[in-house]
């Protein structure tokens, strides 16, 4: 795990890492002891939040654990917080994206009046794996008529061709391994 800031080093100590999870040949990183810690959670949304300072309107975060982050990120701001969802679980006019995951198939969704034109977005999530998760997130925020400004990613895995998936975009994220 490389670790070039303070925050780095706090996810180092205390993400959790669970091999093949949640499948065979999957090395999952769990991030829910960093949540858990206050300070820590204190220290990484700031950290997650300071690279696009003054250059977003609102945050959005993917579900479920990008909720996490972006709420506390859009409090921390004084921002509002959009809300990217599985699907199934908004009840006004959408937009649907379906995608593959590093396991899996999903489909993501957002309503169609929850952001105003023109609103500069930093979108949030836990992991970068694929790409595939944020890719859509994006495509969802532009059709609803934001301007996604910045992707924050508390952890990258450098294996997966996320940053490639995101190409165009002001990617950072706190660790990579
Ligand atoms: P992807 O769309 O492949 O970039 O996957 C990103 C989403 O899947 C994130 O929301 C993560 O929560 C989750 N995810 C994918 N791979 C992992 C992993 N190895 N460890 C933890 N979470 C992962």
């Amino acid at each position: 795990m490389s670790e070039t800031s303070p925050a780095a080093a706090t996810i180092g100590r205390l993400c959790a890492t669970v091999p093949d999870y949640p499948e065979p040949g999957i090395i999952f990183k769990d991030l829910t002891p960093v949540f858990a810690d206050g300070a820590a959670l204190r220290e990484v949304v700031d950290a997650l939040v300071a690279p696009f300072a003054g250059r977003f309107d609102a945050v959005a975060g993917v579900e479920a654990r990008g909720f996490l982050l972006a709420a506390a990120a859009a409090y921390a701001t004084g921002t509002g917080m959009i809300t990217v969802r599985k699907a199934g679980k908004l009840p006004r006019a959408l937009f649907t994206e379906r995608y593959a995951l590093e396991y899996g198939k999903a489909a993501l969704e957002i309503h169609q009046g929850d952001v105003a034109a023109g609103t500069r977005v930093l979108l949030l999530d836990d992991v970068l794996a694929t790409g595939g998760t944020l890719g859509v997130a994006v495509r969802l925020l532009e059709r609803a008529g934001a301007d996604v400004t910045g992707i924050g990613v508390v952890l990258e895995l450098a294996s997966l061709p996320g940053r490639a998936a995101l190409a165009g975009h002001h990617v950072e994220s706190l660790v990579t391994v």
